[in-house]
This record gives structure tokens, sequence and C-alpha cells, in this order.
């Protein structure tokens, strides 16, 4: 999706507090009202000249412009209280997005402002609250307030209006120094320096440098024409229980009682835990009395398997792999699906099975993805995940030869598209994961007509970055590597222009030998 280029674009702007607007009291930092009152003081942030022109009332401010004939015009909405953000819970998270679907129509794109503290707890809610977004919404907060000299306020604010008015995103994002991330992927890293988020699972979906660099390929597309839903029936009485060498088992015994509903279990590693038999036997008592417990790592990196006798595979089948969640978009998920109406647990076990189904509806998603081929060889295939990705698609995603082969061999689909529209293939591609796109392309999987005409610009991109074995993963897969990108030069073009002798040689030697189509089944 293309820079959306209206002369005007308006944005709503909500500040429910945070470090961005604090102000000392006492030597303590309280947050502090009157936002607007500072931006409209910034001419960074408002164009006065302009703003009195188009008559545009008090609480309505206009950015300079960006881009010539553009106008990212804005209102802040300043919440009543103003929180720090570790006061915010799942009520005013839903009244956050109560606020955007009040003035979904009036406005082209949203940012929210917020304590960094509590931000990834925030932004993971509001992606599973408000469905069917065909609007950006961005959160964005700061480690410094904007008053003090040196601060990071301003450019981060700056950036999340600008991304928000100027590209259609539809997801709920989060805007930290310079990078644009999911936001149910992010977590809060640091506490003192500027870069206080990472994504360790995703990459950002787009970088602001001296270009805007969006990783489109990454970002979700709208569905249709479809009406915005907010889910406001958010089940509160889920927890988050942090495994520790020696746990007491009484301990874990006492967390797990009703009216808790549902329990992200931190687990050291690749999803261990101690295998301490009166532990164990808890947590088995628990999910049988139909208590959710989803079982996400503690580390940064890496995902839940089922690699070690202490996985917490072990205490019982009622355990359900977080994958590679983030805890705060794990217990978002889970005050999700645990709220959602139809799926109540009522000690019915059926209701519990289908709830740990809709966590986590494809295990063999995850196994596929991790090359887990023992869980794979047992899981049921048919079920897809969360955005219609089929095991081939989290394996072709995770570059693993081995269980793209399992899977071909149990006959499943070779090309099937998830709801945005990508199939393995691509996914594959994406990734260089040359053993994949050889296997699939064996099987007969092919670009769509549609991938194949985006691949141009993706082309011209990477022989300027001289990124070779991108361009081979491409024309492994299938692609026309002459085709134009969107000025009409190829990539041969760009990488003379820019001196990469390697991928000139390259594209050349495809032109002059046996012609720029790759071999294999036909490209439609
Ligand atoms: N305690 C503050 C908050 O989360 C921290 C921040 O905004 O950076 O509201």
């Amino acid at each position: 999706m293309a820079r959306a280029l209206e002369p005007q674009r308006r944005l709503l702007a909500v500040y429910t507090g945070g470090t961005i607007g604090m102000r000392s009291e006492q030597g303590v930092l309280v947050p502090g009202s009157g936002l607007a009152a500072v931006l409209r003081s910034l001419p960074m942030f408002h164009d006065e000249e302009y703003a009195r022109a188009c008559g545009l009332p008090e609480d309505t401010l206009v950015l300079p412009p960006a881009i010539p004939d553009q106008r990212v015009i804005y209102t802040v909405l300043e919440c009543q209280p103003l929180f720090d953000s570790s006061d915010m819970t799942i009520t005013e998270w839903v009244q956050i997005a109560q606020t955007i679907e009040r003035h979904y129509g009036q406005y082209d794109g949203f940012v929210v402002i917020h304590g960094t503290d509590t931000m990834a707890f925030a932004a993971s809610v509001l992606s599973f609250v408000l469905e069917n977004l065909q609007k950006t919404v961005i959160l964005t907060g700061a480690q410094v307030p904007i008053h003090a000299l040196w601060n990071d306020s301003r450019e981060n604010l700056l950036g999340a209006l600008l991304m928000a008015g100027q590209y259609v995103i539809p997801e709920v994002c989060l805007f930290f120094q310079n990078q644009l991330f999911r936001g149910n992927r992010v977590t809060k890293v640091d506490s003192r320096r500027f870069a206080a988020f990472c994504s360790p699972h995703l990459p950002p979906l787009a970088v602001m440098g001296t270009d805007v660099t969006i990783n489109w390929e990454l970002v979700r597309k709208a569905r249709g024409k479809a009406q915005l839903v907010v889910h406001s029936s958010m089940e509160r009485d889920v927890g988050l229980l942090r495994l520790y060498p020696g746990i007491p088992a009484a301990l874990v015994r006492a967390f797990l009682q009703p009216p808790l509903k549902g329990v992200v279990m931190e687990t050291f590693g690749s999803g261990n835990g101690p295998t301490k038999p009166d532990l164990l036997r808890e947590l088995r008592a628990a999910a049988e009395r139909g208590l959710i417990i989803l079982n996400c790592s503690h580390c940064l990196q890496g995902a839940v398997t089922s690699d070690y006798a202490a996985g917490m595979a072990m205490a019982g089948a009622g355990i359900v792999s977080g994958f590679d969640m983030t805890s705060e978009a794990a217990l978002a998920k889970l005050s999700y699906v645990l709220g959602h109406p139809g799926l109540t647990p009522d000690d019915r076990k059926e209701e519990a099975d289908a709830i740990r189904e809709a966590l986590v509806p494809s295990l063999a998603c995850a196994a596929a993805h991790a090359g887990d081929l023992e869980v794979l060889q047992g899981s049921d295939l048919s079920l897809e995940s969360f955005n219609g990705q089929t095991p081939l698609h989290a394996a072709a995603r995770g570059g693993q030869p081995g269980a793209v082969t399992m899977l071909l061999r149990r006959g499943v689909d070779v090309d099937p598209r998830d709801e945005d529209g990508l199939s393995p293939l691509l996914l594959a591609v994406k990734g260089r994961h040359r053993g994949v796109i050889e296997l699939l392309r064996a099987a007969g999987a092919c670009l769509s007509l549609q991938e194949l005409e985006d691949a141009g610009t993706e082309l011209c991109r990477l022989a300027a970055r001289a990124d070779l074995e991108g361009l081979q993963s491409w024309w492994q897969a299938g692609a026309d590597l002459s085709s134009p990108g969107y000025d009409g030069r190829s990539a041969l073009l760009v990488a003379e222009a820019a001196g990469n002798l390697e991928v000139v040689t390259f594209l050349q030697n495809l032109k002059g030998g046996a012609g720029v189509q790759a071999p294999g089944p036909a490209t439609l």
C-alpha cells in the first residue's frame, strides 16, 4: 500500500499520560495536563499560520508540511484523569479502544500517547480489542518529558504523527526511537535509554531514517471493508506467574485458585520448569479444573519447544505452548480468548479444549516453524494459525526443509494463501531459505501473478543493496529478474548505477545465458 496522498490527513491523538507530559512535583514526576498547549508552542508540531488560514479549532493542530501538498492535522484529546501507565488496566485500554471507535469515521488514523512502563501491555491488548482495523493506530510515549531540553518526546511523537498521517498501516503499532513495531510483538527492555523497546521475534514494520523504509510484506492487510469491532468483554481474571528454581508447589497452588481463569506461566529457556512431582501435580490439577495455562519463555529470544524432558508438556496436555509470544501478548490474548462470548470454561472440558485451540490454533504451526518434527508428526495439520497461515507457511517462514519435506509427504496443499494472500513460497523467498524454495518449487509451487508484478520494485531494492542472495532467491522462485521497478528501471540498471559489480555479473549472466526466467513450473 502506498503513501496516503490526500492533501489533508486528520488524526486523533489520545493523550493518556506518561512521562512525555510529566512535570516534577515535590521531586517526583507526575502526569501533566495541557499537552496540546505545549505542542502548539513548538513550531515542529504546529503551523499557526496555516491553522489560522483554515480556521482550525483551538484543540486542533497542524504539522508543518513534511512533503509538498500534504498536511497532517491532528486533534489532541486529553483523557481525564491522566495516568502514570503503571496504574492502567484492561479497563482503561478498552476505554481507549472505545474512544477510537467513537471517532473512527472522523479521522484517518490514531496516535495513543501513553506511558512506556505498560505500553507493551497496552499495545497487545488494543491489538486484540480492535478488530478489522482499516486505519493506522500507533502508541508512543517517551523516557524524558517534552519540557526537558534533551528529550525523546518530540522525536517519538513527531515520528508517530508522521507515520500515522502519511501511511495506512492498518494495525496497532508502537513507535519508538525511529522504529515502528507491531504492537503485540514488543516488550520494554530499558528504563533509561531512548531505545526502550524491542521486538524480539518480528523485525520493525518500518524504520524512519533519512528515508522511511516500510516492510510492506510484514504489514497486515486490511480485510476488505469490514467494520471495526471493539471487543470490550476482556476477561480480567488472568494472571502472570514466573517460575523460579525451587518454587514451592504450595505457592503455585495458592496462585492458581479461582477466580483465576487463565495464567501465563513464564518458564525457563525453551519452556522448561522444575519437574518436582508435587509441582506438576498442582499444574495438572489446575488444568483439569479448566484453568488455562499458557507457557511462555522468560527468554527474550527463542521459543517454547518440546526439546527437553523438563518441558512443561510433562505437566500434562492442559498446558498450552505460547510459542514465541511475549508475556504481554500472551496475557492479552488469554484475556481476549477467555472473554470471548461463547468461550466460557464453566468447568466444561469441551469448552476448555476450544479455548486452548483458540489460544494456539495450531501447535502444528509452532512445531513446523521450529522444525520440531516429532511434534509435527503427531499434530493435526488441518488447523490454521490466527491469520490463516498453515503449517507449511510456518515451516517456510522458519526455513525448515525437514518440516517442509514432512508436510509435503503428508500431502498438504503446496500453494495455500493466508488471510493476507501470502504463500509459503513467498515467505521462503523473503527469508532467503533456498533449500525450502527448492523443495516448494519441485512440488509445483508458483508465485502468483500479483507477487510477480510486485517483485520488480523489490528486486531493484535488493540490487541497490547488493543483496545477491535475495535476488537469487527470487530467481529460484521463478521471478522474472528483468521486471521493472516502480520507476521503470530494472534491477540490472539499478545495480549498474550503484556499482554493485557482483550483482551486475549475476544479472548479466542470467540475461546472456539460460534466460532471465528461472527453470521449473510455469509462473502463471
Ligand atoms: N512511569 C511512566 C509511565 O509509564 C514511565 C514512562 O512513561 O516512560 O507512565
